[in-house]
């Protein structure tokens, strides 16, 4: 005690270590108290993206720690050297390569079909050449194996490609909304400014979001394309859970996003008629999930539902570890979901939990 005395950081962590063991949902779990800076309708609310939405519906606590309190965990200087770019930076690469690719396409010098083959592998070469000295890979046999890797993708994009020729073309690429970018020209649609979104009980969040690809329908209406480099278990949702209990917002979202963006530009008349998760790499065997704008009915319920655990300061831990499985925060987490029989009775007192039991589907009646 003498010591905890002298020292208060150990002091406090003492504190919350007693407090954590009394399984009793409380500040020790995320739950702050409401905060009007956390409102993200208030005056002084933030900008949100997908990511950030999402993260929030997945587990509360973990965007408490990553987007209240900033916590970083220590960048791990990892060497293997069987692997020359990590998935974040493979994946930016996808991007550029299909960016300037389809871009060429728009402008007449190249074919969107197997007849681009040749233009295709040139952008993935320049790109390659590009990549390798801006990232130095940890030798030859990594280079190569993942430049196969990405010439690959790039012929399976094609094939897949041919599926929307019939009925759509591409018009607007890497669509930045609310954020700016030098690493992309940006088109009518992009804007420095976010958008605005009213939920359901008419409260308005402002959204982010980089938009890969935009197509149009001969019908006129619009198509949004997202490429993963992932595999697309994540996304094979039922239709009954088409926000897979929180965890996924970025279809709907850029739905919305989309068709504001197209308002305010005077492109009236053109729906947006639906979003499309793209998988072209090996991961993702080029697949593809298609949603239709039937789901933007839910979204300003969803957003209702998140901006109530934001602005109540809700940050309750996930009630399943199978969201703990990838995420950073472990270390200093601790078990937490076992005591996830206390959100039923704890959300008749606490519109926070209450609004986290609905996106879960948590029965709170008889509770
Ligand atoms: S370890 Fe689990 S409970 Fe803790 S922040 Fe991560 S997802 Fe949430």
């Amino acid at each position: 005690a003498a010591v905890l005395r002298q020292y208060g950081h150990l002091q406090r962590g003492d504190r919350l270590r007693a407090a954590r063991e009394q399984r009793r949902l409380s500040a020790y779990y995320g739950l702050i108290g409401e905060r009007a800076e956390l409102d993200p309708a208030g005056p002084n609310g933030g900008v949100l993206s997908a990511a950030m939405l999402e993260r929030l519906g997945t587990c509360p606590l973990s965007f408490f720690f990553r987007y209240v309190l900033e916590l970083k965990p220590p960048e791990e200087l990892v060497f293997d050297p069987a692997r020359w770019l990590d998935a974040l930076h493979f994946g930016r690469l996808v991007h550029y390569v299909l960016y300037r690719f389809v871009s060429k396409c728009i402008a007449g010098e190249a074919e969107l079909s197997p007849g681009g083959r040749d233009a295709l592998l040139e952008v993935v070469e320049e790109e390659l050449a590009r990549w390798r000295r801006l990232i130095p890979p940890p030798n030859e046999a990594a280079y190569v194996v993942q430049g196969q890797e990405l010439r690959r993708t790039a012929r399976r994009f094609l094939q897949m490609q041919q599926q929307w020729n019939a009925c759509q073309r591409p018009v607007y690429l890497e669509t930045g909304i609310g954020m700016s970018s030098e690493e992309f020209e940006g088109n009518e649609l992009s804007s420095p400014e976010p958008v605005e979104l009213a939920d359901a009980l008419g409260r308005t969040i402002r959204v982010r979001g980089q938009i890969d690809r935009i197509d149009q329908r001969h019908d006129g209406s619009f198509v949004i394309m997202d490429y993963k480099t992932g595999s697309p278990s994540k996304y094979e949702v039922s239709k009954a859970k088409p926000f897979q209990q929180g965890r996924l917002i970025q279809h709907a979202l850029y739905l919305a996003v989309v068709s504001k963006r197209l308002e305010q530009c005077g492109r009236a008349g053109g729906d947006v008629s639906s979003f499309l998760y793209v998988f072209p790499t090996s991961r993702g065997q080029g697949d593809w999930i298609e949603f239709g704008s039937d789901l933007l009915e839910a979204l300003p319920r969803q957003l209702v539902l998140l901006r109530t655990i934001m602005a109540r300061g809700t940050f309750c831990p996930t009630n399943t570890d199978k969201d703990c499985r990838y995420c950073d925060y472990r270390p200093i987490c601790g078990n937490l979901t076992d005591y996830s029989p206390a959100f039923g009775k704890s959300a008749a007192s606490d519109p926070g939990i209450a609004a986290f039991c609905e996106i879960r589907g948590i029965n709170t009646a008889n509770q």
